[in-house]
């Protein structure tokens, strides 16, 4: 049998992956029942054991939409450190195993960004003082909610900018996901 991976993120899933990330899903993938994928998150109608990655050619793409697919992998690098800070700076055991699933799986899609885009390198960026600002988990959890509902948006609002419908369908798949982020923190405040 072939191998099932993912459309969006191009990850081989394997039955000893499934469980990965599983904190930073509503519904969680099970042994035998793949939902999401374990790495960048997407539902499953981007899982796929046939069909090859979705291919953006990025000589295709014109400058403005590569300056976005550069914001926006600059915004995944930047939440995805967020969150591992958080997941260092979290007291209660289940939030900082949250905080760090949803660490992987933002710097994953930063790693999309970065390939669409045809990008060398992600980006290092300075990182704030957020131990002194965001002293208690409910904090850490109203700023996690801040920083999806921000990517969202963010989404939404550059789609529309990209010259490729492709890329705007990973947006739309990369926004579900974030979508799933704030409701799971929210939850948890
Ligand atoms: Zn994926």
């Amino acid at each position: 049998m072939s191998q099932l991976k993912c459309l969006i993120c191009g990850m081989k899933i394997h039955p000893n992956t499934y469980d990965l990330n599983n904190y930073s899903f509503e519904e969680k993938n099970e042994k035998g029942k793949i939902i999401n994928c374990p790495f960048c998150g997407v539902g499953k109608i981007y899982l796929d054991d046939e069909k090859g990655i979705y291919h953006v050619a990025h000589d295709t793409l014109d400058e403005e939409s590569l300056k976005v697919l550069d914001h926006a992998m600059k915004l995944e690098v930047f939440n995805g450190e967020f969150y591992k800070e958080a997941s260092y700076l979290a007291k209660d055991g289940e939030v900082r195993k949250l905080f760090k699933d949803l660490s992987n799986i933002e710097f994953m899609h930063a790693r999309v960004h970065k390939r669409i885009g045809g990008f060398k390198e992600l980006p290092k960026l300075h990182k704030p003082d957020y131990e002194s600002r965001l002293n208690t988990d409910k904090l850490l959890l109203e700023e996690a909610c801040k920083r999806e509902e921000h990517a969202i948006a963010f989404y939404k609002k550059n789609s529309v900018r990209v010259c490729s419908d492709l890329v705007k369908e990973i947006f739309k798949a990369l926004s579900d996901v974030e979508k799933q982020h704030e409701n799971i923190a929210d939850k948890y405040i």
